[in-house]
């Protein structure tokens, strides 16, 4: 029997380090779980244009809407804002010699990428994600 009085969050999603290996390709599995960050201007959605909703790759979750895409020229799919502010945490990450933000998605803990305060108005910010911590479900 699970421990539910230990889960507050129920929502969460968490899968042993062997099942996300099952589940995710070699490249989702390094980004997410190994915070990994794929090769600049390599990623499926960098030129993406179509309308549509981006989700979670590991877990579903609606991370980001193709309205909040903007063509920012630095390699990766970068967003305005998330598509809900409680489905994203965001942390500090001291890792190579850099003090930036990284995104993670709040249901499955997964390493989405970086937060930058590069980004146009009106909020200033430029989310910088990985294509393969995302899927794009087209409208
Ligand atoms: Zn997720």
């Amino acid at each position: 029997m699970p421990d539910t009085r230990t889960t507050p969050t129920e929502t969460k999603v968490a899968k042993s380090e062997e099942q996300w290996r099952r589940e995710l390709t070699p490249m989702q599995y390094a980004v997410l779980r190994e915070k990994a960050t794929e090769r600049p201007f390599s990623g499926e959605y960098e030129h993406e244009h179509r309308p549509g909703t981006y989700v979670c790759a590991g877990c579903g979750n609606t991370l980001f809407e193709s309205d909040a895409k903007f063509d920012s020229g630095c390699g990766w799919p970068s967003f305005t804002e998330p598509a809900v502010e409680s489905h994203v945490d965001e942390e500090t990450d001291t890792s190579n010699g850099m003090i930036r933000t990284e995104v993670l998605c709040a249901k499955c803990s997964g390493h989405l990428g970086h937060v930058f305060p590069d980004g146009p108005a009106p909020t200033g910010l430029r989310y910088c994600i990985n294509s393969a911590a995302l899927k794009l479900k087209p409208r």
